[in-house]
C-alpha cells in the first residue's frame, strides 16, 4: 500500500470540488491584491497552492503585517505608516482616520 493507491481512493468529484475552491480562492486573492495595490501574480498563484492555509496566510500578511488605508483624496489603498500618497501626493496628518 503506497500513497500513491491511497490517492486513488479519493472520489473524483473531491479533486474536483477541490480545484473550484482553489480557483475561487485564488480569483479573490488576485482581485484583492490588485485592488490593494500589492502583487497581484505573485498572490494569486500563492493562492492556487493551496487552501485554506494560504488565504489565512494572504489575510494576515496584507491585514495585519500591511496594514493598508484609503486616501481621502484619491480613494487609492496606500501603507498605513505613509507620509504622502504614493498616487496623488496627499500628505497624511497624524489624526487621519483610517
Ligand atoms: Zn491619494
Amino acid at each position: 500500500m503506497g500513497d500513491i493507491e491511497k490517492l486513488q481512493e479519493v472520489p473524483l468529484i473531491i479533486w474536483i470540488l477541490l480545484a473550484v475552491v482553489l480557483l475561487i480562492q485564488g480569483s479573490w486573492i488576485f482581485y484583492d491584491a490588485s485592488k490593494r495595490g500589492e502583487n497581484k501574480w505573485l498572490w494569486g498563484l500563492f493562492g492556487i497552492l493551496n487552501t485554506p492555509s494560504n488565504l489565512i496566510v494572504y489575510l494576515i500578511v496584507t491585514r495585519i503585517i500591511f496594514k493598508t488605508k484609503e486616501c481621502y483624496k484619491c480613494g487609492k489603498n496606500v501603507k498605513e505608516n505613509a507620509l504622502y500618497c504614493p498616487y496623488c501626493g496627499n500628505k497624511f496628518e497624524d489624526d487621519d482616520r483610517i
